[in-house]
């Protein structure tokens, strides 16, 4: 679903994806570690054709995101570490807006059900969203991408900021995406919550990805044991 093929992008001296070569199959969470600058965010954006890769290839379904970037996205749910809502609508209202946006037809109901299987408190579908909690403001932007059963999320550090319990039934919302059988790629600092809803667990350093782990081989510590050997040669995308 999520493809990338000896994959590098640079700005001026700096490469920020170093022959990258990844996929991300149905059913799948890839998640991304590496320090601030190891590339993370590049590899989101290109898979959703802001940037184009200066060599490589990048597909999304079997589209490249560079050159028909509307028809990649349209197959895509993206979810950054802050999810861009009206304030002034409530969690409904939104998901109702963004969900016919893209084609979307729902009864209330089904809408008001979709927001639940978030996680989202009983009765604050129809409060505005300018009241929302950051954990809250999430889980509609999960909604979005379950009532438009996405093929491919793309999350950058969609948890940063949430407390251990948002940041739980984060990652609960996220294995029921998965398990609906979207390819999931996702960045985070969150080791911990990587192991708990990752399929496969990719570190990067550098703009390499320097290490991708199966999760059922690994657990947390060793995780992070084989993370801190990478950055131990020194953090930021390389000067080359
Ligand atoms: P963070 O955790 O801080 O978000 P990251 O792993 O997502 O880090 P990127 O944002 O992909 O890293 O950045 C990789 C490198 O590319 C960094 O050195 C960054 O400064 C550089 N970079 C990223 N985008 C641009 C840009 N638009 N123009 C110039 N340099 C950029």
């Amino acid at each position: 679903m999520l493809l990338a093929a000896d994959v590098t992008k640079r700005y001026g001296p700096t490469t920020a994806v170093d022959n990258l070569n990844l996929h991300v199959d149905r059913g799948e969470v890839l998640c991304l570690l590496g320090a601030n600058g190891a590339g993370k965010t590049t590899t989101v954006r290109l898979f959703l054709g802001f940037t184009s890769p200066d060599e490589g290839e990048v597909s999304v379904d079997g589209i490249d995101p560079a050159e028909d970037p509307v028809a990649a996205r349209a197959a895509i749910a993206y979810i950054p570490e802050n999810v861009m809502l009206y304030e002034e609508l409530t969690g409904l209202e939104n998901l109702e807006l963004f969900d016919r946006m893209s084609g979307g037809r729902r009864s209330e109901a089904e809408y008001v059900d979709i927001l639940a299987a978030q996680g989202l408190p009983a009765g604050a579908e129809r409060k505005r969203v300018g009241g929302y909690s950051k954990g809250m403001r999430q889980k509609v932007g999960l909604g979005i991408a379950a009532a438009r059963q996405a093929k491919a999320l793309l999350l950058d550090e969609p948890m940063s900021g949430l407390d251990p319990s948002a940041a739980n039934e984060f990652a609960q919302a996220i294995v029921a995406e998965r398990d609906r059988g979207a390819a999931i790629l996702l960045t985070t600092h969150d080791i911990f919550r990587a192991k708990a809803m990752a399929t496969r667990i990719g570190i990067m350093h550098s703009g390499v990805l320097a290490e991708l782990l199966d999760v059922r081989d690994v657990d947390a510590n060793e995780i992070e044991r084989i993370y801190l050997s990478h950055m131990q040669a020194g953090g930021g995308a390389s000067d080359r």
